[in-house]
C-alpha cells in the first residue's frame, strides 16, 4: 500500500492511506541505507491485520525541512497579523529567506484585516509587489478565507507566525475542524529534552503543520548571497553597474534606484540591509 506519514511518535509511524490511518514500525534495514522515514514521506508499506505494519520503501523526497523534520512541503504560509500582536516584518522577511533557501514556495497571509483595513492593505502591497502570493483575510470571517482554502488544496503546508497570529483559527477554518496548534503545544511541552512532536494535521487532501518559527531562525547563508533571496531585486539587478553589486554602497545601482522610485518596498530593502549586516558580522567570528 502507498501512503503518507502523518505522525511519528515512540518509534511508530502513522500512515494515512485513503482516509484510514495505519500504525507501522520502520524496519531495521532502513538504518543500513541511511534513510530514516520522516513525517511527510510518501511510503510503500505492508499491513497484516496484526498490528505489525512496516514500511518497505520511502519514495524520493521533493524537499526536507530540518526544524521540524518534515519532507515534501509544497508551500510555506506565513501569517502576519495586522495588530494584536503587532507584526514584525523583520521576522517575516527572515522566514521568507529561509523558505527561499530551502526551495519552498511562499505565501503571505495578512490576518485580522478587520482591525485596520488601511494597514492590512499596506502590508498586502508590500508582499504582493515583492512577488509573493498574498492573501488578506480575517480568520473570524469565513468568506475571506475561501481563496486561501482553495490555494491549500492538494498541498502540504508549513504554517508559521508569531503566537496569537491566528494559526489555530486559520487551520481550523481550512481543515473544517477544530484544531489547536502552536500556543497550546508549547505550553504543554515539558523539559528541554522532550522530542518535538511532529504531526501533520489533515483533512482530505490538505496537510498542515506548525513550524517553531520566528524566534529560532538562524540563517545559514553568506551575506554576499543574501541578495539572491530577495526575489524582487531580480527585476532590477541588470541595471547595476557592477555584476556582483550588493545594492548597498555601490554607485549606479538598479536596485537602489528602484527603492527610490518606490518600485521596491523601502521596508523590505531596509530589512535587507539589516540582515546583511547581521550575516556579515556573524561571518567574521
Ligand atoms: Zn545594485
Amino acid at each position: 500500500m502507498k501512503g503518507k506519514i502523518i505522525k511519528l511518535t515512540g518509534g511508530y509511524y502513522y500512515i494515512k492511506c485513503d482516509d484510514v490511518i495505519y500504525e507501522t514500525r520502520a524496519r531495521g534495514n532502513f538504518r543500513h541505507q541511511n534513510i530514516s522515514p520522516i513525517v511527510g514521506d510518501v511510503v510503500e508499506f505492508k499491513y497484516e491485520d496484526n498490528n505489525l505494519g512496516y514500511i518497505e520503501k520511502v519514495y524520493p523526497r521533493k524537499n526536507m525541512l530540518t526544524r521540524p523534520r518534515v519532507s515534501n512541503v509544497d508551500v510555506a504560509v506565513i501569517i502576519v497579523p495586522v495588530k494584536d500582536p503587532k507584526y514584525n516584518l523583520m521576522l517575516v522577511d527572515k522566514t521568507i529567506i529561509q523558505a527561499e533557501y530551502e526551495g519552498i514556495d511562499i505565501a503571505v497571509v495578512i490576518n485580522k484585516m478587520d482591525l485596520d483595513e488601511l494597514e492590512a492593505k499596506n502590508l498586502y502591497d508590500i508582499y504582493s509587489n515583492a512577488g509573493f502570493k498574498t492573501f488578506m483575510i480575517s480568520a473570524t470571517n469565513k468568506e475571506t478565507l475561501k481563496e486561501l482554502k482553495d490555494f491549500c488544496k492538494h498541498k502540504t503546508v508549513a504554517l508559521s507566525g508569531v503566537s496569537a497570529a491566528g494559526k489555530s483559527s486559520i487551520t481550523s477554518a481550512i481543515l473544517d475542524k477544530d484544531v489547536q496548534i502552536g500556543d497550546v503545544s508549547n505550553k504543554t511541552r515539558r523539559g528541554r529534552h522532550t522530542t518535538r512532536h511532529v504531526e501533520l494535521l489533515y483533512s482530505h487532501d490538505i496537510y498542515i503543520f506548525d513550524t517553531p518559527g520566528f524566534s529560532s531562525i538562524d540563517l545559514n547563508i553568506e551575506s554576499e548571497d543574501l541578495k539572491n533571496y530577495f526575489r524582487e531585486f531580480n527585476n532590477y539587478r541588470e541595471k547595476c553597474k557592477f555584476k556582483d553589486c550588493n545594492h548597498i554602497n555601490e554607485p549606479k545601482c538598479g536596485v537602489k534606484e528602484a527603492v527610490e522610485n518606490g518600485d521596491i518596498s523601502k521596508n523590505r530593502y531596509e530589512n535587507y540591509l539589516l540582515i546583511f549586516e547581521e550575516l556579515k558580522n556573524k561571518g567574521e567570528y
